[in-house]
């Protein structure tokens, strides 16, 4: 038994006061394979939480990438290098052609800074655009556009928040589309009623932290519109929904059938090696590109390209896009089924395999305690998940694309019975 009290003791003592642990009982992991992760004494989870594992826990063809990689030269992009170009090349042929560049970074927050900075540089406009409860990352810039990192964090004076597309009964993607691009629209009004010109939308197209929002299908286009009709571009944050996860496409933009000005890209990218980047259409990155220059130490370093390329490997030839689909449709329809038996259970939202399941108390209010007792029941019986939402009650699901059906049954069920208990 390792001591969780120690542990807890000296992170605290070494690392201070800013992070955070998840669960009641704090998980000690030391292994993951797949799916699954074990913990110091022995004990297998089953994951359902982390997307950044996307082809799942330790895989061996990307390991070896990495090793292989690191074993004969890892530099940066000062030196030429195939990698980052075989890459670049690779990455971009996933994207529509308008997207013709590619540029690389080591975190989603650093994609996302670079992408802000990109777009006020085209667009001569400092405003952006983000919804309510966005998370974007860690940056002094980019910290200005996360609401959801808490109170504390004060919105840069040039940002605006619209409220997240929610679709209500019957609402198609017209009425949710025109509410959203309404709202983006007031917003730009009032960027301009104090003499900021807006420079840039910018969303998770899954719309993760604000609580999982993937349907009606189509409803972001009128917004973009509206961003662009105003002199600004389209941000597409793909952090936490590109590469596969979906299922029915490869990135969340593209379930709209829009092509944005930037996307940006993150997590699953070098299946926890830290990898990230941005897809920028040329004329956008153009005035950016005569004005800066652009180096960043560690971003597409050769090993960084060689595990993301590993990744893009294993997602097309295990089928992980097509295997989302299929398990993500198993699991929306388990999880409906649980809906019914279960009243806690206020709305299923899902694409593929990534999927917000809202739960509300007896009054049907959104209830963040009972989606908190839920989690950490889960955690206690193997399964590990989080929950989301301003109002943290909306569980996130977002597991390896490795998920098989068996995996989905045992989520089900677990789920099941921790409903009935808590
Ligand atoms: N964008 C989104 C939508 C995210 O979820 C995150 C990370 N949670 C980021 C950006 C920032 O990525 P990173 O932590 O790699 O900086």
């Amino acid at each position: 038994m390792t001591d969780i009290a120690d542990l807890v003791a000296r992170r605290a003592k070494l690392l201070g006061p800013a992070y955070r642990l998840f669960y009641d009982t704090p998980l000690h992991l030391i292994k993951g394979k797949g799916v699954r992760l074990e913990d110091a004494d022995g004990k297998q989870y089953l994951d359902a939480y982390n997307n950044v594992a996307s082809v799942g826990h330790a895989h061996p063809h990307v390991v070896a990438a990495i090793a292989a990689q690191a074993a004969i030269l890892n530099t940066h992009t000062r030196y030429l290098h195939e990698g980052v170009l075989n890459y670049a090349e690779r990455l971009l042929g996933k994207m529509p052609a308008e997207l013709a560049h590619a540029m690389f970074t080591c975190t989603g927050s650093e994609a996302n800074d670079l992408a802000m900075r990109i777009a006020r540089q085209h667009t001569g406009g400092q405003g952006l655009i983000i919804t309510a409860f966005a998370y974007h990352g860690v940056t002094d810039s980019i910290a200005q556009a996360s609401p959801s990192l808490g109170r504390y964090v004060k919105l840069g004076e040039a940002v605006r928040t619209v409220p997240a597309p929610v679709q209500h009964p019957g609402e198609d993607a017209t009425v949710v589309g025109q509410r959203f691009a309404r709202h983006v629209r007031e917003a730009i009004a009032d960027l301009q009623s104090h003499g900021i010109q807006p420079a840039a939308l910018l969303v998770d197209t899954v719309f993760s932290s604000d609580g999982v929002f993937t349907e009606p299908v189509g409803f972001l286009t009128p917004a973009v519109d509206a961003i662009r009709a105003a002199g600004g571009v389209f941000i597409a944050d793909e952090v936490q929904p590109g590469f596969g996860r979906l299922g029915d496409s490869f990135w969340g933009f593209e379930r709209h059938g829009i092509v944005p000005d930037i996307v940006t890209m993150g997590k699953p990218m070098g299946n926890g090696h830290p990898v990230a980047g941005l897809a920028v259409r040329p004329n956008v990155l153009a005035a950016f590109g005569d004005q800066c220059r652009y180096f960043n130490t560690f971003g597409g370093n050769p090993v960084s390209m060689a595990a993301a390329n590993a990744v893009l490997d294993v997602i097309e030839q295990e089928g992980l896009q097509a295997n989302a689909h299929r398990v993500g449709a198993y699991l929306n329809e388990g999880m409906n089924q649980l809906a019914h038996t279960h009243p806690a259970i206020a709305a299923v939202r899902a694409a593929g395999l990534f999927m917000g399941v809202a739960l509300a108390d007896d009054a049907g209010l959104p209830d963040g305690a009972g989606a908190a007792r839920v989690v950490n029941a889960l955690r206690e019986n193997g399964v590990l998940l989080s929950a989301t939402g301003p109002d943290g009650n909306v569980l996130k699901i977002r597991p390896p694309l490795v998920f098989s059906q068996a995996n989905a049954d045992q989520l089900l069920n677990t789920l099941d019975d921790v409903l009935r208990s808590v």
